[in-house]
């Protein structure tokens, strides 16, 4: 090979990045060839929040747990800071409360439990306690500011691991071994596509065949109007209807039928509540989901409002502002929360498909790079 790299990575988002660190981590040679100069999809307009409880049950939760070990495992060596820990769900219905309770039964529960609401209150003063029923606390997650962290995991990467990172080089096409980009081509032995939502530039006929959707989602920066701290991420009732580790049990049927009916509109604008705290003391909250063949390129004022009401059920911060508004897109499909494609025996298209891409990237690199090398991760013994 005349570049001499083992692996190439197509995309530097987090799903991009995550093959990168699995295949460093095992001495392999690589690059990643990024269109932009510097990573500004879905992975730096997120949450932050790397997601556990609420993952889709089974192999996906896995991914979420070996994820989140390896984003603790590395936060302080590339120097990004984690802004808080944790997960509160306080259930404001009784059906909600049903819902936790079931969850709490699941082997997903094993680590969580009920807190009561003077803990809440003191995690998260600005809760409203009443009229919550109960209080879950999973300890599980962790928040990072992505915008900030992404650079720096890049940055790391290169550093501490050797990966080279070629910014504003666009891959056009792959023949076997050569990578037509941009810049001239570049050589490997092995190449991981990870595009995230464009599913035209490379092997879109193999990427039609999974019927993939984009998700666009709304979200807002607010200003709290006082200082108030948050130690754990906040969901709430809408959430439960929505993640499926808890909107899949039996149990949340009765909840998405009061949701439906109390707060359609939100449910149709596919609303639920994310809020979670930056170093400044603002809140990253969201948002909204409309899926569709492609990016909607207009925000819509009345989602905002919509995201805006769950926010002010749930929190008692009477002077808030919103500082921020921005979209984001990710690939979505029905099926699956994750897709690996093989058009060649050296070849994988890697694609986070349910919004869940910086729980789950690292986990699934490792899952990529087992799987193009035969090797066996921690990954790969924790999923069997
Ligand atoms: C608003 C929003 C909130 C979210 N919140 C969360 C959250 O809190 N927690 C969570 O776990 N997940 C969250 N997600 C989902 C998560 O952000 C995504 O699953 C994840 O970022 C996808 O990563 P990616 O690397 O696949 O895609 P991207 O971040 O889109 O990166 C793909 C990269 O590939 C590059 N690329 C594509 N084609 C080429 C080419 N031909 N040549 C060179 N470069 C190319 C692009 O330029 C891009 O930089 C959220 C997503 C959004 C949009």
């Amino acid at each position: 090979m005349t570049d001499g790299y083992d692996l190439a990575v197509v995309g530097a988002g987090i799903v991009g990045l995550g093959v990168a660190l699995a295949a460093a981590r095992q001495g392999k040679r690589v690059v990643v060839l990024e269109r932009n100069p510097q990573a500004i999809g879905a992975s730096i307009r997120n949450f932050g929040f790397v997601t556990v409880s609420g993952q889709r049950a089974g192999d996906h939760w896995a991914r979420a747990m070996r994820s989140r070990d390896i984003w603790a495992e590395i936060v302080n060596e590339a120097g990004i800071a984690v802004h808080h820990r944790g997960l509160l769900m306080p259930a404001r219905r009784d059906e909600a409360a049903t819902v936790l309770e079931a969850f709490l039964k699941t082997p997903m529960g094993r680590d969580c439990r009920l807190i009561t609401h003077a803990e809440a209150a003191d995690m998260v003063p600005s809760l409203r306690i009443e009229p919550v029923q109960s209080i879950l606390y999973s300890p599980h997650e962790l928040r990072v500011e992505s915008a900030d962290a992404l650079p720096r995991l890049a940055a790391w990467l290169t550093h501490k691991h050797g990966v080279e990172i070629r910014w504003r080089t666009a891959v056009r096409a792959i023949d076997g071994h050569r990578i037509e980009t941009s810049r001239g081509p570049v050589h490997a032995d092995a190449v991981a596509v990870c595009p995230g939502d464009d599913f035209s530039t490379l092997y879109p006929e193999r990427i039609a065949a999974h019927n993939l959707r984009v998700c666009t989602l709304q979200m807002l920066r607010v200003a709290p109007g006082r200082t108030t701290p948050f130690r754990a991420a906040v969901m709430s009732d809408m959430s439960l209807a929505r993640y499926e580790g808890f909107a899949a049990l039996p149990e949340a049927d009765a909840l998405a039928k009061r949701l439906d009916s109390e707060q359609a509109e939100s449910r149709a604008a596919g609303v639920h509540l994310i809020a979670v705290q930056s170093a400044d003391g603002s809140l990253v909250v969201g948002d909204s989901h409309v899926y569709g063949d492609a990016q909607q390129p207009f925000a819509s004022e009345r989602f905002d409002q919509l995201i805006l009401d769950e926010f002010d059920r749930v929190f008692d911060l009477p002077e808030r502002t919103v500082s921020r508004r921005w979209i984001g897109t990710y690939a979505s499909s029905h099926e699956h929360t994750v897709l690996v494609d093989r058009p060649e025996d050296h070849i994988r298209i890697v694609l986070v498909t349910g919004g869940t891409g910086a729980s789950t990237g690292f986990a699934l690199g490792e899952q990529v790079i087992d799987d193009l090398y035969g090797s066996e991760s921690v990954m790969k013994r924790v999923a069997g």
